[in-house]
């Protein structure tokens, strides 16, 4: 029987899994994939984002969904800590813009190697192809889990597994494994398709726990239907967009977006989106996305430049010189939303016009649904409540030997390194405090 099972071979369950049995504890780790850190695989682009190189007093902030909560965590186990981890590990690494870090091979799959092999190398076994359903526990106790192999997948580790579990594997068939201490990192539930989908939740319920809601954060905006497909393909850089509920401004963010099908994306979406998400399911209001299209300018700045226009280009038609603004698949947008024609000689656009055209490009609306679904993601904002944890340990507060680390918990953080950095800080800490637990005893 190991001390510690932890549940998910992501980046939280990696590193719980490295610090528990550098402690010393017998260490299983359960993935259900065929391999593991298949979500670490897609992350920055396939090139592995794991941190970022500013303050790390500057993590908390960075955190908007309870980044608070980490703050112990990111005290015990820094950026700098984890740089180091990978350094003397044999990983290089690189910062780019922004701070981020990424290893300088920009191979993803480096950065899983060094894990694994560090779990390998602290006496940790990695079983994939196996996947937990449940608890074995009595109340206030946990002490083990249910699992099962997952199809084909099992066999080859079943190999692997079934000495661990005195020949009891059967391939599909529910399964107890004691355990002293259960680390919970499963993820969230966006890309499902790297193993990180929600399966666990019932589990967690099943125990009592409180659970915020699951919700996308960090994912396109979905705009209403028909109103944004002739300008799929659209980059805008240096904009200013504003999220208006009930026609009142709850985000404002100056960047880049991009027309996407079916979506908004780019930087200042995704950042606001976590905002979006939250308003859609909790109250029901009206959302839209007003886009200043010419921050730069004000009202009478932006007057002056099309009277010039006016002036020099006196035989164009309107649209002609809305052109010389505005990328053209926004010209008949933007004429439309200000309920212009197009074709008007300019010499004839009143000053009435002018303002209506005026306000079209500062304040360019597009209706909203919400966001795009939680599968498309990049980060899940919900899970495990935190009232159920102690930042310091991350020990579940009223279950004894049950931890908690990653994205599982309701903490979520902006692109950047900041969701991995959280992974991996509070995976350290879950695995050194159920080890120094379970070896005081
Ligand atoms: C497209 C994309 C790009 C991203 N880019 C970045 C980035 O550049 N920088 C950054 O910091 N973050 C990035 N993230 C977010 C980051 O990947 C996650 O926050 C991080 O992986 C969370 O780590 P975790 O260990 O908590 O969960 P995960 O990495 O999701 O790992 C959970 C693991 O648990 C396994 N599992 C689930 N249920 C079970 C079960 N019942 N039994 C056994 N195993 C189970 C899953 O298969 C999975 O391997 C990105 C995410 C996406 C989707």
């Amino acid at each position: 029987m190991p001390d510690i099972v932890v549940i998910g071979g992501g980046a939280a369950g990696l590193m719980a899994g490295i610090t528990a049995a550098e402690q010393g504890a017998s260490v299983v780790v359960l993935e259900r994939m065929k391999e593991p850190g298949k979500k670490m695989m897609i992350t920055g682009k396939g090139r592995c984002n794991i941190t970022n190189a500013c303050p790390i007093s500057e993590f908390v902030p960075n955190l908007p969904g309870n980044g608070k909560f980490l703050f112990s965590a990111l005290q015990q186990f820094t950026n700098e800590d984890l740089l180091r981890f990978f350094q003397e590990r044999g990983l290089e690494t690189v910062t780019e813009r922004g701070g981020r870090v990424f290893p300088a091979s920009g191979k993803a799959k480096d950065v899983i190697a060094v894990l694994t092999k560090a779990l390998q190398k602290a006496g940790g076994r990695l079983v994939t192809g196996v996947q937990a359903t449940g608890f074995v526990w009595k109340p206030g106790k946990i002490s083990g889990v249910r699992y099962r192999s997952v199809e084909n997948d099992g066999r080859r580790e079943g190999q692997d597994f079934r000495s661990l579990t005195r020949g009891k594997l059967k391939l599909g068939a529910e399964h107890t494994l004691d355990a002293d201490a259960v680390i919970v990192c499963t993820g969230g539930a966006s890309y499902p398709g790297t193993g990180s989908d929600g399966n666990f939740v019932p589990a967690l319920t099943n125990l009592g726990l409180a659970l915020e809601p699951l919700l996308p954060a960090l994912v396109p905006l979905e705009p209403e239907e028909g109103f944004t497909e002739e300008l799929e393909g659209l980059s805008l850089k240096n904009v200013e967009a504003t999220v208006l509920a009930d026609g009142k401004p709850v985000a404002k963010e100056f960047g880049e977006l991009q027309f996407i099908r079916g979506g908004i994306a780019g930087p200042i979406c995704l950042t606001m989106s976590r905002k979006v998400a939250r308003l859609q399911h909790f109250n029901q209001c009206e959302l839209e996305l007003s886009i200043d299209l010419k921050p730069a300018l004000s009202e009478e700045k932006l007057d002056a430049r099309i009277m010039r226009d006016i002036q020099e280009f006196s035989k164009s038609t309107l649209a002609e010189i809305v052109r010389k603004l505005l990328p053209g698949p926004l010209v008949a947008p933007v004429l439309d939303a200000a309920f212009l024609d197009g074709k008007k000689p300019v010499s004839q656009v009143s000053k009435e016009e002018r303002a209506e055209l005026i306000k079209a490009v500062k304040h360019f609306t597009i209706p909203l649904i919400g966001t795009r679904p939680l599968s498309e993601a990049i980060v899940t904002a919900g899970g495990v409540a935190l009232k159920e944890i102690d930042p310091r340990t991350m020990k579940a507060k009223r279950l004894a030997g049950l931890y908690f680390a990653g994205e599982v918990m309701d903490v979520d953080g902006y692109t950047g390194g900041f969701n991995l950095q959280a992974a991996f800080s509070s995976g350290y800490v879950a695995g050194i405090s159920a080890a120094k637990n379970i070896l005081k005893r």
